[in-house]
């Protein structure tokens, strides 16, 4: 079995089967924007030999953590894997993606690059310019490497901005006392704008593609470093779980988008904004599931 025979009527019927836990989970509150998003909503669309889409696919979101696992191979290509890892680790936390004690329990070095730690230490490896300059150059790249359409939803950063993340900042004072940033205001601005790159189901499907299939921009060594690292640390907490059950790499974020790579196969990007407690899309998860069991798509298979 591969992706490439799913058939339509399949996605279909486990996308109807999917939609009772659109109202299992919940939307986050600490973002005014994605506290107000239908939590009906639903979106499938899967990359193998061709595309296949079910449910809301015209609906536009943003990217919120989804955005990590870019960001780094952005990095491991611009300034390569030695680089990066002085700045981030490559360990699975069984924390929360925004955990303070794990960081000050780790002397302030992020355990990876899929949680809030990591990707913000990340931005100190950006140019020195502005978070917006920053943004711009990073979504240049992405839109032209993967042939897709991000904007930045200006209306989602004002909403993340209208309610500042204590959190986060906190997380980022941590990182310039351990000397791996040198401005809190620039890595917050930046990893803001980062998660507020928005695009269709289509887009992150096309984005997943980026690490599934050899692509003559990207070194094959970094999509195998970003695959390993989503498939151990990309759910957060549940990330060894979700191994075990699915067998993908894969990363979530708070905006209910969820993303599946099936290496040398193709994609599966899900949206669907209610989330668990862990911050992962409930239908979403249920979703990736089903197509890997009943297609066989586990890595280890
Ligand atoms: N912008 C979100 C935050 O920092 C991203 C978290 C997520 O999507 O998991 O809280």
């Amino acid at each position: 079995m591969a992706l490439a025979h799913l058939t339509q009527a399949d996605l279909d019927s486990w996308v109807t089967q999917a939609r009772r836990f659109t109202l299992q989970g919940r939307l986050p509150d600490y973002i005014p924007q994605l506290a107000q998003v239908d939590p009906r909503l639903l979106a499938v669309h899967t990359i193998a030999d061709e595309s296949l889409v079910s449910g809301d696919f015209a609906q536009p979101f943003v990217l919120m953590s989804v955005i990590k696992p870019f960001l780094l191979l952005f990095l491991l290509e611009q300034v390569g894997s030695d680089r990066v890892f002085q700045q981030v680790g490559t360990e699975p936390s069984d924390q929360p993606f925004h955990s303070i004690p794990q960081l000050k329990n780790d002397d302030g070095f992020p355990r990876n690059p899929m949680i809030n730690s990591g990707a913000i230490a990340l931005t100190g490896l950006m140019p020195k310019t502005s978070g917006s300059e920053r943004c711009e150059a990073f979504r240049r790249w992405l839109n032209e490497c993967a042939q897709t359409q991000f904007i930045l939803d200006e209306k989602a950063l004002a909403s993340v901005r209208s309610l500042p993340n204590q959190t986060n900042r906190a997380i980022a004072d941590l990182l310039v006392q351990r000397e791996l940033l040198d401005r809190v205001d620039l890595a917050i601005d930046t990893y803001n704008q980062l998660c507020c790159l928005s695009g269709t189901i289509a887009d992150l499907a096309q984005l997943g593609s980026l690490l599934a299939k050899p692509h003559k921009r990207i070194s094959p060594i970094h999509q195998q470093m970003v695959s390993a690292l989503m498939l151990t640390c990309g759910l957060y907490e549940v990330s060894g779980k979700f191994a075990v059950r699915v067998g993908l790499p894969m990363k979530s974020g708070v905006s209910g988008a969820l993303l599946a790579i099936v290496p040398k196969q193709g994609a599966i990007a899900c949206y669907s904004p209610a989330i668990d407690k862990v911050g992962n899309s409930v239908a979403g998860l249920f979703l990736v599931e089903k197509l890997a069991q009943e297609l066989e798509l586990s890595v280890f298979r």
